[in-house]
């Protein structure tokens, strides 16, 4: 008889904590008996889908016994004409995080290392991980600001890509233009992954989501998803824009049909649908400073947001009102897993989830 201890998976495998994402809403009210509970824990879009996606899905149904188009073309020149780029630049994928695996399977080899600023998004680490690469990370500045000079100083002749996350997810921070030039600069040719998932939240004047350095030819990439603004989550599309060279190396690991039929209907509508994108950056702002005045009011320190979330410190008490919160039917992220233990991510939800979020957090502090 064979012994399955025997049966091992890869070494570097040891290195990969599973992903845990915010507990479902069902799950909560199973848990709790609760009837009310509300979701301001994965920063998805509140308002709901694009309609205009939504339709498309319908429409595409009956067309599911055919494989999908394997080019995504449709989508594909979708996106190249709003980012004004060629179709030959872009690549749909299975949600960004797909994106972040095949960029990690295309350029990382065992041993080689990746920049990461700390804290940020949890799939970075993982795509290095799987290929036996090691994850540098450097801190914040104060206030979460990024700290370029110290990014360039971990630069190594073993760094193969620098992660950039802009707006920053957790700290809703971003990186200004002018350091990303610098930092372009710098490093020369390190492929640099520009994470631009919140871009159409950011407002500030000196923001940008990379892709005018693509066309000036640096070796950058921009990473964005159909998730957050556009709505779609649960269908799975990302896309990434960069030089043709870089994105034929990606093809050459990406499974044919990666994205699905509807999925790809879906995201070409969206990627349209400017009066969704407008409406739920609005919506956005609105709840922003709602949520800021709340937390002057309760004397809580935040960090200023170019995202739809807004990370709050609770202080000592962290972990304690995130349960308490959860218990009144209110799921955020705990901070814990970014090292954050005094902290929560609060996704901007509606009108009436934000007020909803507000009212139990004032009665857990002020009791
Ligand atoms: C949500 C998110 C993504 C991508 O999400 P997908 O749903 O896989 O498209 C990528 N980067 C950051 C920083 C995110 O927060």
């Amino acid at each position: 008889m064979a012994n399955l201890e025997n049966i091992k998976a890869r070494k570097t495998l040891d290195q990969i904590q599973p992903y845990s994402p915010g507990k479902p809403i069902w799950e909560v009210q199973e848990e709790l008996g609760l009837e009310r509970v509300i979701k301001l824990a994965s920063n998805e879009n509140p308002l709901g889908p694009s309609k205009k996606a939504v339709a498309a899905i319908e429409q595409g149904v009956l067309g599911l016994n055919r494989y999908p188009d394997a080019d995504a073309s449709d989508l594909k020149m979708a996106i190249a004409k709003e980012h004004g780029v060629e179709k030959n630049q872009v690549i749909p994928t299975n949600g960004a995080d797909e994106l972040i695996t095949l960029i990690s399977e295309a350029f990382l080899e065992q041993g080689d290392e990746i920049i990461v600023p700390d804290p940020s998004f949890s799939e970075y680490d993982f795509g290095a991980h799987i290929m036996g690469a090691k994850v540098v990370k450097v801190p914040f500045a104060q206030g979460f600001a990024f700290d370029v000079d110290a990014m360039i100083a971990a630069v190594t002749d073993k760094t193969k890509i620098i992660y950039i996350c802009s707006p920053n997810n957790p700290t809703g921070t971003y990186m200004k233009k002018q350091d990303v030039q610098k930092l372009l600069d710098a490093v020369g040719d390190i492929l640099v992954v520009f994470d631009a998932a919140y871009s159409h939240y950011a407002d500030a004047d000196d923001y940008t989501d990379g892709t005018e350095f693509i066309q000036q030819g640096y070796p950058l990439l921009t990473l964005k998803t159909f998730s957050k603004i556009y709505g779609i989550a649960g269908v799975r599309v990302g896309f990434g824009i960069a030089a043709d060279s870089i994105i034929t190396s990606i093809l050459k690991v990406k499974e044919p049909f990666n994205v699905n039929t509807l999925a790809q209907l879906a995201a070409t509508a969206a990627v349209t649908d400017h009066e969704h994108v407008t409406q739920s950056r609005e919506a956005n702002n609105d709840g922003r400073e709602f949520l800021y005045e709340a937390f002057e009011e309760l004397g809580l320190p935040y960090t200023k947001s170019m995202a739809n979330f807004v990370l709050v410190k609770l202080g000592d008490e962290g972990e304690a009102l995130y349960q308490d919160l959860m218990k009144k039917g209110v799921i955020v992220r705990y901070g814990k897993g970014w090292g954050l233990p005094e902290y929560v991510r609060v996704s901007v939800g509606t009108e009436e989830e934000n007020e909803f979020f507000v009212q139990a957090l004032r009665e857990l502090i002020q009791k």
